[in-house]
């Protein structure tokens, strides 16, 4: 059983009231999770590290770090956070929005937030980070036809993999929105694993690529960072949806 953290934005929080302020943790908030998890003898790991760890193949105390739709504040905030700890994490990339800013939440959030340019997205990979696909443009996966799936799965792998001389193996759902053709589509498209948004630790026995994640959110203190992360007391109802 292990935990696989959902995280978006890294920095000072948006104005009380905001959309999406809770999606925001401050950077020290970010570092006492990091650092309390350090002390209890945890690894921060990405996703494909820590999938051995999954499948009970290897033996050890890991938490997975995932942050969705690859924020600038991630790379200049966090990244020095992890490095310093020697964690790793997965960054999921909205592809056609690189360099650019998240223009699918724009209409409700009003409050523009910079996306990792290539060159970070390069360093990032470089310095022993994992880089994953959150398809082109942020879509509702199971609302597209077969062939607009296609597009936003094959295309942001291969956009991924020659900006980096490297195979992508992650992919992690926008929204959450999932069901079984978008599985398939997931698959079919050559990702060896995926996350999506449905609350639990994630299980050995469940669809890797399917996975739960545990959602860390701005005013999630350390006390609960301690129980929603390495406790069952969040789990009891969980559901296995897939
Ligand atoms: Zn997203």
């Amino acid at each position: 059983m292990i935990p696989i953290l959902m995280y978006h934005q890294i920095g000072i929080p948006p104005a009380r009231g905001s959309y999406l302020r809770g999606a925001t943790v401050h950077p020290r908030r970010f570092a006492n999770q990091m650092i309390l998890l350090k002390r209890l003898g945890y690894r921060g790991v990405s996703l494909t590290e820590g999938m051995p760890y999954l499948r009970g193949e290897k033996q050890g105390k890991v938490v997975i770090l995932t942050f969705d739709d690859g924020y600038e504040n991630v790379f200049e905030n966090a990244r020095p956070i992890l490095k310093s700890l020697g964690f790793t994490a997965t960054n999921f990339i909205v592809t056609d929005l690189v360099g650019d800013v998240n223009r699918w939440m724009l209409p409700k959030s009003k409050l523009p937030a910079p996306l990792m340019t290539e060159d970070q997205i390069r360093q990032w990979h470089d310095e022993g980070f994992e880089i994953g696909s959150h398809t082109c443009n942020h879509v509702y996966l199971s609302q597209q036809s077969p062939e607009v799936q296609h597009d936003e799965l094959v295309r942001s792998k291969n956009y991924l993999e020659q900006l980096l001389g490297a195979p992508v193996a992650s992919f992690c759902y926008p929204y959450g929105d999932i069901d079984a053709p978008a599985i398939e589509a997931v698959k079919q498209a050559g990702y060896q694993w995926a996350v999506a948004t449905h609350k639990g630790l994630a299980l050995t026995e469940d669809n890797m690529w399917a996975l739960p994640r545990v959602s860390i959110i701005r005013s999630n203190h350390l006390l609960r960072f301690y129980q929603k992360t390495l406790t069952q007391l969040s789990h009891k109802a969980r559901t296995v949806y897939w």
